[in-house]
C-alpha cells in the first residue's frame, strides 16, 4: 500500500509541474515583406499546436522558442544560426527551439487542400512546431524518420478533423493506397536519406502511427516522449509506451 502510494505520489507531481509551467511566448522573426494573412496563418499553426499538446499529450512548452519567416532567402540566412540554415527550404524546417518557414515556397504556396491557402500554411506551421517538440524531447538524428514525419502529420491530421475539412478514416485509407505502392519497408525508412528518396514515405509513417494509436491509445505518445526526454533511447521507449518491440511491430505491419 505505501509503495503504491509513492508510485501515485510521483506521477500526480509529475503532472502538477508540468501543467504548473507556463507556456513560452514564441518570438516571431518575420521579414517586413511578410504578408498579415501568412503572419496570422503561422500564429494559429503554433496556437494550435501549443493547444494539442497540451490537451492531448499533457506537455506543455515553457521554453522560449523562435519562428524565422520571409519570403527571401537572404533574410532567412542573416537570421538563423548557420549550422542550421539550409537554402534547399520547401515550406519550412524545424531546429531545436526554433522553425524556419519559407514563405516564397511552392508547398507553402500550394492550395491543394479542402479549406483553402490558410489551412495550408496553418498545418505546415503546426507540423514545424510538432518537430520543435520533439528536437525538446529526443535527439532528432536518433529518431526514426517514419516516426518523426509520421507523427507530425498525424497531428495535422487530426487537427483537419477538427476542423471538420477531412475524414480520418478515409484520408488514412487514401494514405494506405499510397504507402503500398512504396518498395521500402517501414525499416528501411528509419534512415533519413532513404526516406527522402519518396514522397509516399510519409505516407507509410501516418499509416504506422495511427495503428501505433489503435493499438495502444493516444496517451502512449506522451509517455514516449516523456521517456524520451529523460534520455531514453526510442527503441526502448517504444516498447515501454506501445508494449510491441520495434521488431514485432514492424513484423505485423499491414499497411
Ligand atoms: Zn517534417
Amino acid at each position: 500500500m505505501k509503495s503504491l502510494f509513492f508510485i501515485f505520489g510521483i506521477v500526480f507531481s509529475t503532472t502538477v509541474a508540468l501543467h504548473n509551467s507556463a507556456q513560452a511566448e514564441p518570438q516571431f522573426i518575420f521579414s517586413d515583406d511578410v504578408a498579415q494573412g501568412v503572419r496570422k496563418n503561422i500564429s494559429i499553426g503554433v496556437q494550435a499546436g501549443e493547444d494539442f499538446f497540451k490537451t492531448r499529450l499533457g506537455i506543455i512548452f515553457s521554453k522560449s522558442f523562435s519562428v524565422v519567416a520571409s519570403n527571401t532567402d537572404s533574410f532567412r540566412k542573416r537570421n538563423v544560426p548557420a549550422k542550421f540554415y539550409d537554402s534547399n527550404c520547401n515550406g519550412g524546417y524545424a531546429n531545436p527551439r526554433f522553425f524556419v518557414i519559407c514563405a516564397e515556397s511552392e508547398s507553402f504556396n500550394r492550395n491543394q487542400f479542402a479549406g483553402g491557402l490558410d489551412v495550408q500554411q496553418r498545418v505546415i506551421s503546426l507540423h514545424e512546431y510538432v518537430h520543435v517538440l520533439q528536437f525538446e524531447f529526443t535527439k532528432i538524428s536518433a529518431e526514426p524518420a517514419w516516426f518523426q514525419e509520421g507523427f507530425a502529420e498525424h497531428v495535422v491530421l487530426l487537427y483537419k478533423e477538427k476542423l471538420g475539412i477531412t475524414n480520418k478514416k478515409q484520408e488514412l485509407a487514401w494514405q494506405r493506397g499510397l504507402a503500398r505502392t512504396l518498395k521500402y519497408s517501414l525499416e528501411q525508412l528509419e534512415g533519413r536519406d532513404r526516406f527522402n528518396k519518396s514522397d509516399k514515405s510519409v505516407s507509410a509513417g501516418m499509416i504506422a502511427i495511427a495503428d501505433l494509436e489503435g493499438r495502444s491509445g493516444f496517451q502512449a505518445f506522451s509517455t514516449y516522449y516523456r521517456l524520451r526526454g529523460k534520455g531514453v533511447s526510442w527503441k526502448k521507449a517504444y516498447e515501454q509506451a506501445f508494449g510491441v518491440t520495434t521488431k514485432e511491430f514492424y513484423a505485423g505491419l499491414q499497411l
